[in-house]
């Protein structure tokens, strides 16, 4: 055991020297909030409901305490269950950078690789299993990642795992966890679903929460801002809005993987180093995408939400909605991959007319009014359908507009089409919400609110 003073301020926090030492290693000199608030209540072997915004450190606030609770004399002792492949990815290496001081070890599991690799890992008799749902219980199944002594069990971003359509193997996995466990909830949003599931999984839970009232929901340090711009212009605004802002790593979410290769295409062709990361992507390929992005060989990473889970990359610059997303809660996770552990940036949200409930029901969710924000040197065009000698079927969002567009990289100059219709983009207002509306300064009470 290397001799340490255990002085820090993760050692305050009930932390064993073995582990403040990895910390130290890693440059962790203050606890986040999450940090301080769940280390010593998962310490005491509670079951924890924790809400906290993405990038906040929640990693650390539940893995730090289950390694240190592990009993390295026998296997299969906690189970770190993810929504998606590239969070579990993550979870397990930074569990591996906390454990490096002590014997503990780990393995992840996930679908897309092949089953006969992650059973053949799981013979080494890992204390700690990282996974997603349908892999874990397909494993289970063959009798190769059995369950039932399972100690911990943490399910990381649980409103989002919900979201995916996997409350059924979440019961699954609680069910086969039959042994006396402590059990962990970690989520950006707790809705009424989560309560049932804690309701129903949970011994006295204790309840932690980051997001008080008298904050917003999504990063502080990100400035959000909503831009008003038709279907059809979309991909040039994007674009001038990418020329004009040069970022130097930026995430652009779509909606459909269909979207992701359009726009990814639509930028890689004016020059911009872009990359489309989606679900029809073949593990490799998607790793080699995230290695690219997080080493700063591609700058504008464009996915779908699913995609972009656990995506953890520091410094991400913007985040760019080209889709507005429709769950307001899926623009709390999307914001969140920017402005972590306390880096500053900007999230652009692209909203056309018929969108603005949308807008409103993200903005009751953030508890905050998104500033407008017109792209400097963008001018938006007529629709293409009303546009003289047009055919009679629009065109659809992405095609280049009639009037041209920029011609070369990044760096060209972007011409601006004429303004028609009285529609420019500062003209788009959302509906008022039913509660009165306020100043950006202002609050709204939400739901979610505690
Ligand atoms: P997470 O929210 O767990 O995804 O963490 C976001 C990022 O912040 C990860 O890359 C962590 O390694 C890093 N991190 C977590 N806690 C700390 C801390 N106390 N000090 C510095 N970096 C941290």
């Amino acid at each position: 055991m290397p001799q340490i003073e255990p002085s820090n301020a993760f050692s305050a926090l009930g932390l064993e020297p073995a582990i403040v030492l990895a910390l130290d290693d890693l440059h962790f000199v203050e606890p986040s909030e999450i940090q301080r608030l769940m280390i010593p209540a998962a310490l005491t072997g509670a079951d924890i409901i924790g809400q906290a915004r993405t990038g906040t450190g929640k990693t650390a606030a539940f893995g730090l305490p289950i390694l240190q609770r592990l009993d390295l004399a026998h296997s299969l002792q906690a189970l770190i269950v993810t929504p998606t492949r590239e969070l579990a990815i993550q979870v397990e290496a930074e569990m591996v950078r906390f454990a490096r001081h002590k014997l503990a070890r780990m393995i992840v599991v996930y679908g897309g690789q092949k089953i006969q690799h992650q059973t053949k890992l799981l013979e080494r008799q890992p204390h700690v299993v990282v996974g997603t749902p349908g892999r874990i219980l397909d494993l289970n199944q063959r009798g190769s990642l059995p369950l039932a002594n399972m100690k911990f069990v943490v399910f990381d971003e649980v409103d989002r795992m919900f979201d995916i359509g996997f409350r059924d193997d979440v019961r699954k996995i609680l069910a086969l966890c039959k042994a006396p466990r402590q059990t962990i909830f970690v989520s950006a949003t707790i809705n009424d679903d989560i309560e049932r599931m804690v309701h129903q999984h949970m011994t006295n839970p204790q309840r932690i929460f980051t997001a008080k009232a008298d904050e917003t929901l999504t990063n502080p340090e990100a400035v959000q801002y909503v831009v008003g711009v038709q279907p059809w212009d979309k991909l040039r605004a994007l674009r001038c809005l990418i020329h004009h802002e040069q970022p130097g790593l930026a995430i652009i979410f779509c909606r459909t993987k269909r979207s992701v290769d359009k726009v990814a295409h639509g930028l890689c062709e004016r020059g911009v180093n872009a990359s489309a990361i989606h679900g029809d992507l073949l593990q490799n390929q998607r790793e080699r995408v995230m290695r690219g992005f997080r080493t700063g060989k591609i700058n504008v990473l464009v996915a779908t939400d699913l995609a972009s889970r656990g995506i953890d990359v520091h410094e991400i610059s913007h985040v760019i909605n080209y889709d507005v997303p429709e769950d307001p809660e899926a623009y709390v996770h999307r914001v969140g991959r920017t402005a972590r552990m306390g880096a500053t940036g900007k999230a652009f949200t692209f909203v056309s007319l018929g969108q603005a409930q949308l807008q409103t029901e993200i903005e009751k969710m953030i508890n905050h009014l998104l500033e407008e924000y017109r792209i400097p040197g963008f001018t938006p065009s007529m629709e293409p359908s009303k546009r003289p000698g047009a055919l009679p079927h629009p065109a659809q969002d992405g095609r280049p507009s009639a009037s041209g567009e920029p011609t070369g990289g990044v760096s060209a100059s972007l011409p601006a089409t004429p303004a028609v219709d009285g529609y420019a983009p500062t003209s788009f207002t959302a509906p008022e919400p039913t509660l009165t509306r306020r100043p950006i300064s202002g609050r709204f009470p939400t739901r979610r609110r505690r």
